[in-house]
């Protein structure tokens, strides 16, 4: 296989349904006989949520997840009794078009699932329960070499029954003992029956905390452990306490904390800290053969004090202590990789762990794709270690600040041993932010083009605006705006034109060419330029491909729709293909909709309709480069992607043009097979 992904979380199914989008020849195995059906993450933050509408099912999480608005304060009087001190917005107005959504990890793991089956043509799925066995890299292998399948990984195909997790009698799911005999990863079956070896060119190890591929590739976790026990219990609460269904945390005076997680179907789920956990004898580690919702139950009724609180119809429990750790490496020769809980580990109440292990694969599978296409140079893949130890370490240095401001004993001022609930407040409030995962800021590197910022040790590196385009930070995501389609009027927001499907774009802000006689000349001879035979969009696409399969353009002006004719644009944006059907949905106007208002996507995105703007998003969506409208802005562009991609043997600029016709024909009625070398069909 070209890419073999071992583990089905959240990070290892990301990473299928980007390689299935994108047509790579990928595989998937998972030690596990069954996904997940109860408990474990449930918090969708706003960025996970625009990735998953760009891969087109964002709407069943709309439809089906419990929409969580507001976030409630409580903490203890003088007496000891809770009371509601402050309530805010749960998601910051205005930072997306999504607000956060509760919903089990299951349910979650089952749309990509089906995306995956959808994108592969029903080719790829979880291969189940298998037991990698032992991993050997060939260290000699260079990057650049594109065929070489330098690691091999040996499996064991077991029976269902040897990968159940045992629930130790109890009745209600749990995520206390997941332990099954394949656990250890030793294997006690003799012989070769049921091995595999697999030779990949790529290896993602997605396989959660306790990682077998980061222990194979000799990586270690950095960080520490806690001494806070925390129950979790997923069930449908009776009680008096007013605010049940909005996220709140309660600070009691002296049993501890609790947060409340509103769910779907009528449920609740409680984080509680266990002040009386019981331990293992002579060890701090928290006796998992011992804790049973009742116990958990009864921590929380402290907390509640005055307010009653039952619980039914319990679906999940559990009761885990957790530090923050994260991984030295993510990454071993950039052919063997680790993401998700591989790499970093950390309390789950800002809701965190699988939102930011689906942007780990997010940010790495379109590289892998790209490299394995022979697309980009493979030293696009160094990125992925750089971008994301840093979101990493962001999110140990959060999390780790809220743990401990929301364990800790509600203190009066100037008391030493307490905490600020007001700092809790603040932080909490802020870190909101961070947690809705829009605010990831990715540096300067080939796949960004910015300049180095100077900042104080221990500070946050600063945005960087381009004054072109004075509110589209380099390096962060592409917000989206409302603009209106040129040939049909119907309005989009932008971004649902720029899906996930492994292309980049060129937004080309044409500004108000009806007005202003130079933007309206720039148009014309870009479109030349554009018409060209060596252009940066030409260079790097296969003459089997068609045009717009590898760099999309985009044009966006600021005049009234109808004050432009359709054949005034330029060819390039509204090409025919090879039998004469022509693309009607690359050009759009910043203009009043009829009936969804004016999208004022110029004032958003900080761009004068004067001067106009061009702007190079990467496949995930992150802006790489913001310049100006000017031959020195094209030549920018230009040598922005000759620092990446790579020259395709037989390209547009080659070839003069789309050659493959019969191949095309394959690949845009879904008959191509893996090894298809465009990426977006
Ligand atoms: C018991 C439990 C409770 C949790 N509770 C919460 C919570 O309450 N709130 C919250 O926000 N987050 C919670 N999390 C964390 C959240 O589920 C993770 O952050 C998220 O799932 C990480 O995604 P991942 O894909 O990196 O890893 P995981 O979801 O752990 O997935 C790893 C996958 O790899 C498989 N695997 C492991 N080892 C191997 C191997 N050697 N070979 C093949 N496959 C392997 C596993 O079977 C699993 O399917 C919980 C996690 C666990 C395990």
């Amino acid at each position: 296989v070209d890419v073999l992904i071992i583990g089905a979380g959240p990070a290892g199914y990301m990473a299928a349904t980007w390689l299935a989008r994108t047509g790579v020849n990928a595989r998937i195995i998972d030690k596990r006989s069954s996904r997940v059906f109860a408990g474990q993450a449930d918090g969708l933050q706003c960025r996970t949520l625009e990735v998953m509408q760009s891969f087109g099912f964002c709407d069943r999480a709309l439809k089906e997840g419990n929409h969580m608005l507001e976030i409630c304060f409580w903490e203890p009087d003088a007496k000891g009794n809770i009371y509601r001190t402050e309530s805010i917005p749960d998601t910051i107005p205005g930072i997306s078009r999504f607000q956060q959504i509760v919903v089990h990890q299951g349910r979650i793991e089952q749309w990509f699932s089906d995306a995956i089956k959808k994108w592969s043509h029903g080719k790829m799925e979880v291969d189940r329960p298998v037991l990698p066995l032992a991993l050997e890299l060939d260290e000699s292998v260079k990057s650049d070499d594109f065929d070489a399948h330098p690691v091999q990984v040996t499996v064991r195909h077991m029976a269902d029954e040897a990968a159940m997790a045992e629930q130790y009698g109890s009745k209600v799911a749990n995520g206390l003992f997941r332990a099954f005999e394949g656990d250890s990863n030793k294997d006690k079956f003799e012989g070769d029956e049921g091995k595999e070896i697999i030779h990949a060119k790529y290896v993602i190890g997605c396989d959660g905390a306790h990682s077998w591929t980061r222990r194979q590739i000799g990586i270690e976790m950095e960080g520490e452990s806690t001494d806070y026990i925390w129950g979790v219990l997923d069930a449908v609460p009776i009680t008096d306490f007013p605010d049940i269904r909005n996220r709140c945390a309660i600070h009691s005076a002296n049993n501890g904390s609790v947060m409340i997680i509103p769910r779907e179907q009528g449920l609740v789920r409680l984080y509680i800290q266990m002040k009386e956990a019981p331990r293992e004898a002579g060890s701090a580690r928290v006796d998992r053969a011992k804790i049973t919702p009742d116990l958990i139950l009864d921590s929380a009724r402290k907390i509640f004090h005055p307010y009653k609180l039952d619980m039914v119809d319990m679906k999940w429990y559990t009761a885990y202590q957790i530090g923050q750790r994260v991984a030295g490496k993510f990454q071993k020769n950039e052919r063997v990789f680790i993401a998700g809980d591989a790499c970093h580990t950390h309390s789950p109440k800002a809701g965190q762990g699988m939102n930011t292990s689906l942007m780990d694969t997010y940010n790495l599978c379109w590289k892998i794709a790209h490299v394995c296409k022979g697309l980009a140079k493979a030293s696009i893949l160094s990125t992925y270690e750089s971008e994301r130890t840093k979101v990493a370490k962001d999110l140990i240095a959060f999390d780790y600040k809220l743990s401990r401001l929301f364990c800790g004993k509600p203190g009066k001022p100037g008391d030493k041993d307490g905490v600020s609930l007001e700092e809790f407040h603040r932080y909490f409030e802020k870190g909101n932010e961070f947690a809705s995962g829009t605010t990831v800021d990715y540096q300067r590197s080939l796949l960004q083009a910015r300049p180095s910022l100077d900042f104080k040790d221990g500070d946050e590196p600063p945005c960087y605006y381009a004054k072109v385009a004075k509110n589209v930070a380099i390096g962060r995501r592409f917000d989206s705006a409302r603009v209106i389609n040129q040939a049909d009027a119907r309005s989009w927001y932008i971004n649902d034109r720029m899906l996930s499907d492994g292309r980049w774009r060129v937004l080309y802000f044409a500004g108000d060419v009806k007005a202003n006689t130079a933007l309206y000349d720039f148009m014309k001879k870009f479109g030349e330029y554009l018409a060209s035979n060596d252009t940066f969009v030409k260079r790097y696409t296969p003459a089997t491909a068609q045009i717009d399969s590898v760099l999309q353009l985009y044009l966006i002006h600021a005049s009234a729709r109808r004050s432009l004719e359709w054949d005034e644009f330029p060819e390039a944006f509204r090409h025919r293909d090879h039998v004469g059907r022509m693309d009607y949905w690359s050009i759009y106007a910043d203009d009043m909709s009829y009936h969804e208002g004016h999208g004022r996507a110029y004032e958003k995105y900080g761009v004068d309709p004067n001067v106009g703007a061009l702007i190079v998003v990467r496949p995930d969506n992150y802006v790489s480069m913001v310049t100006e409208l000017s031959g020195d802005g094209i030549e920018d562009v230009t040598n922005f992607f000759n620092g990446l991609m790579a020259p395709q043997k037989e390209s547009w600029t080659s070839n003069g043009g789309f050659k493959d016709v019969a191949k095309r024909e394959e690949d845009t009625y879904g008959k191509h097979d893996f090894g298809n070398p465009v990426l977006a069909v």
